[in-house]
């Protein structure tokens, strides 16, 4: 089946059309691709900050939802149904995968990475992992209204600040305190408030702190201008207030500054939980505190294995997350102007390119 997609030849080289024919293999499918959103790892990739280990041309697009055109042998079964295509797909079989640790999974898949991605009519991945779409038009099950185009960024904008709340066993009643509202503290706020959470929202942006509030936060708290209180002062009066035990504090952390990281674990003290949340495309140094002494807890988590975005579309599908207000929707052929511009949108918006 013929291909029309955008990509890369050169690091920081506008990306050109090209055509190419693609037919899936055993075990995988062609998805039309029906929205693909612009992050910032395919900017990072764009100008080599990210090196791809493969040959370029490559053409790049990770978050994608799509519907299922084609299917090779054993995955015939996907023909006609949308999907969300996880950002990551593990090959389900190695010794990582059969342990839980996919992440770890040394074959996984990364569109727009190590295989073609999303910036493109369609899309060649392996069935094994793919999230499967219900029937939109049904209100019962969305009331939201979401279309397929807009779910793209639960394959990775989403999906990641899921993640890492998921593996911290965050339940009703725990504080959840997220340090640094990008898109992923944003995200992050509504599903632990989704989760029955008490939720504290750390940043130096009042704008950001603001939109933190609406979406549900009960401390939102400017990391700057704290009435002359440190900052862990506020957040042990407020886990008091609420009853909440040490061990019942998970602490988010969605920032790739410095600042943030050391604020971070700076409110690790005994018997919390801290994760830190997303790749880092910089280095940033962890100021680790005596972990033994605080019986504390620290994990890294990126991307999300594909078992859990069954759940992951039920929550979005429920209307709890605030997904629309996320999307600008631009035509796929926007991406051989300004990339640069697309990987980073105002008002915490993230472009999703729609074939035309
Ligand atoms: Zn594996």
């Amino acid at each position: 089946m013929r291909v029309d997609a955008w990509s890369l030849r050169a690091p920081r080289a506008p990306l050109v059309a090209e055509s190419r024919v693609e037919f899936p293999r055993a075990g995988e499918v062609l998805v039309r691709v029906r929205g693909c959103a612009v992050r910032a790892s395919d900017l990072a990739i764009f100008s080599g900050r990210i090196p791809v280990p493969i040959d370029l041309p490559l053409t790049l697009g990770n978050e994608i939802s799509g519907n299922v055109v084609a299917a090779g042998r054993g995955a015939e079964h996907w023909r006609g149904h949308d999907v969300v295509i996880p950002s990551a797909l593990p090959c389900g079989e190695c010794a990582a995968c059969n342990c839980g640790r996919s992440a770890m999974c040394p074959r996984t898949v990364i569109p727009g990475r190590n295989v073609h991605g999303g910036f493109a009519t369609h899309v060649r991945v392996p069935a094994r992992g793919l999230c499967l779409v219900p029937f939109l038009g049904d209100k019962a099950s969305n009331p939201g209204g979401l279309d397929l185009a807009t779910l793209a960024l639960l394959s990775g904008t989403v999906a990641t600040p899921y993640q890492a709340i998921a593996r911290s066993g965050l339940v009703e009643g725990d504080v959840a305190i997220f340090v640094g509202l990008g898109i992923h503290g944003l995200l992050g706020v509504q599903i632990a408030v989704a989760r029955g959470a008490h939720v504290v929202a750390l940043d130096p942006d009042p704008v950001r702190l603001e939109r933190a509030g609406e979406l549900g936060a009960e401390l939102p708290l400017l990391i700057d201008d704290t009435a002359g209180k440190p900052v862990a002062e506020h957040v042990d009066d407020f886990a008091s207030e609420r009853g909440c035990p040490p061990w019942r504090v998970r602490i988010y952390e969605t920032c790739e500054k410095q600042r943030c990281r050391e604020l971070a674990f700076g409110l690790l003290t005994a018997g919390r939980t801290l994760a830190v949340v997303g790749n880092r495309l910089g280095s940033v140094s962890p100021p680790v505190p005596d972990l033994a002494t605080h019986d504390a807890t620290v994990f890294g988590s990126s991307g999300c294995a594909p078992e859990r975005y069954a759940e992951l579309l039920q929550l979005a599908l429920s209307g709890k997350l605030a997904l629309k207000s996320l999307v600008e929707v631009r035509s796929l052929a926007s991406v051989q102007h300004r990339f640069q511009d697309l990987a980073h949108r105002p008002g915490f918006r993230r472009v999703v390119l729609v074939p035309e």
